[in-house]
């Protein structure tokens, strides 16, 4: 009984956030979390004097490493879970869905994203998992057409594992989208299924809410202790992807307190060191939107700062100004939200030849592409010396909508050899 209950994977577990967030994140998630991710995820080092250097179409990553000797660091949260739930959204998962069910009366979730949403995918098996009926709102520029039956939404990448769980699945055009926003049609799904006699809860854009981005606190919890039981001495920068804010504001916010900054008493073994730098790739909008946002959410956590830290290489604030010191946002993205240029599909592929790490083409791809090329050449004697830790979010299965550019690049490093009777 009591060995086949702790199995359960709908009742959740209480939650005791760290000491040092004590008084300055006020809103602490009232019901828990589910344990549904495999915790800690692993940090790998990249290792800059491997024999896989140069083996990609493009030049290599590693030797510039290398160069500066700069020790990179990938933080595997793309391995948070198997392949449907894998990813960044797990985290901010185990804490919405505690909070779905806390309530018997909830019996269905109601999301939305683009089309290849690792959000949506990992929301619907996670719903699965604990006995919620998935509803999902997909961003297309094939709304139209899917509508008209000339098109079908098909079977992609993440979509294929939204439909495999049986996911009711809603169509939206990017300029629908873009007039109505994310929450109104929300709402509208809510409304509809509600006439059905369902009960839905709600769960905006990526997760990126006031209590799913406790999954991001907890996440720098356990990167401190993984610190600092490693030989890692310091932590100089930190760089990751930003779409719907949450992973950066709880990465942002969960590292600054945790480091002592703002009337907190910082975690015992980092209270006395210099805070590492925070750089958020955003991968669409720009830098404004995302300090507005990550602001926004900090705020529904119930954020409440002080001038004075146990931390004198922390400053002062209010929230917007808080976020801005603590973190760098860049414009990264490129051609556009979810649109590779090729110099990212090359930089994919040779990081995956020289690493063995696959990267994706929406978030990760971009935002490590980005930090490399972009914000470290433009002044690479900052870098120099340096430890940087990148935190790999997941998305891999976006990877399938690519495949036809990503088969050119291949090509030529990936060989196909037929054995025949003269090798054997
Ligand atoms: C959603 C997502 C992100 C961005 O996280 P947000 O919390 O939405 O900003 C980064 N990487 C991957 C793979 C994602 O799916």
């Amino acid at each position: 009984m009591l060995l086949s209950s702790s199995f359960r994977t709908d009742i959740p577990h209480s939650y005791e956030p760290p000491a040092y967030i004590d008084g300055i994140l006020r809103n602490v998630p009232k019901h828990g979390r589910l344990r549904l991710a495999n915790l800690p995820t692993p940090i790998h080092r990249v290792n800059n004097n491997n024999k896989n250097i140069g083996g990609g179409s493009s030049s290599s990553i590693l030797s510039r490493l290398a160069e500066l000797n700069i020790n990179l660091y990938i933080k595997r949260d793309d391995a948070t879970s198997g392949t449907e739930l894998g990813g960044n959204k797990l985290r901010k998962l185990e804490f919405l869905l505690a909070d779905a069910l806390s309530s018997p009366d909830y019996d269905s979730i109601v999301t939305i994203g683009g089309e290849q949403s690792n959000h949506c995918r990992a929301t619907a098996s996670a719903c699965r998992l604990v006995g919620l009926e998935p509803h999902i709102i997909l961003r297309t520029a094939r709304a139209d057409a899917i509508h008209a039956g000339k098109d079908d939404i098909g079977i992609t990448g993440n979509v294929l594992y939204d439909r495999m769980v049986g996911s009711t699945i809603y169509t939206v055009s990017p300029r629908e989208y873009a007039q109505l926003g994310s929450t109104k049609l929300i709402d509208s799904v809510c409304n509809t299924i509600r006439q059905k006699n369902k009960h839905p809860y709600s769960i905006p854009v990526g997760g990126s809410n006031g209590i799913g981005t406790w999954g991001y606190i907890d996440a720098v919890d356990e990167l401190i202790r993984q610190i600092e039981t490693s030989n890692i001495s310091t932590l100089d920068h930190v760089v990751f992807a930003t779409g719907s804010g949450g992973t950066a504001t709880g990465i942002t916010v969960g590292l600054s307190l945790a480091y002592g900054c703002h009337g907190g008493v910082g975690h015992p073994a980092m209270q006395d060191k210099v805070p590492p730098r925070i750089h958020a790739v955003g991968v669409c909008d720009h830098p404004d939107y995302f300090y507005r946002t990550m602001s926004n959410i900090a705020d529904e956590m119930g954020i409440h700062l002080s001038s004075v830290g146990s931390n004198d290489n922390c400053s002062s604030i209010e929230t917007e100004q808080f976020i801005r010191e603590a973190v760098t946002v860049y414009n990264g993205k490129g051609n556009g939200y979810a649109f590779s240029t090729d110099n990212e599909l090359d930089f994919i592929t040779t990081f995956a030849i020289e690493t063995g790490i696959v990267l994706d083409p929406v978030y990760t791809g971009k935002a490590l592409y980005y930090f490399l090329t972009t914000v470290l050449e433009e002044d690479p004697e900052v870098y120099r010396d340096t430890n940087i830790l990148f935190w790999h979010t997941g998305g891999s299965i976006g990877l399938y909508d690519k495949g036809d550019d990503l088969l050119e690049r291949m090509s030529q490093s990936s060989h196909v050899i037929r054995i025949d009777s003269s090798m054997v």
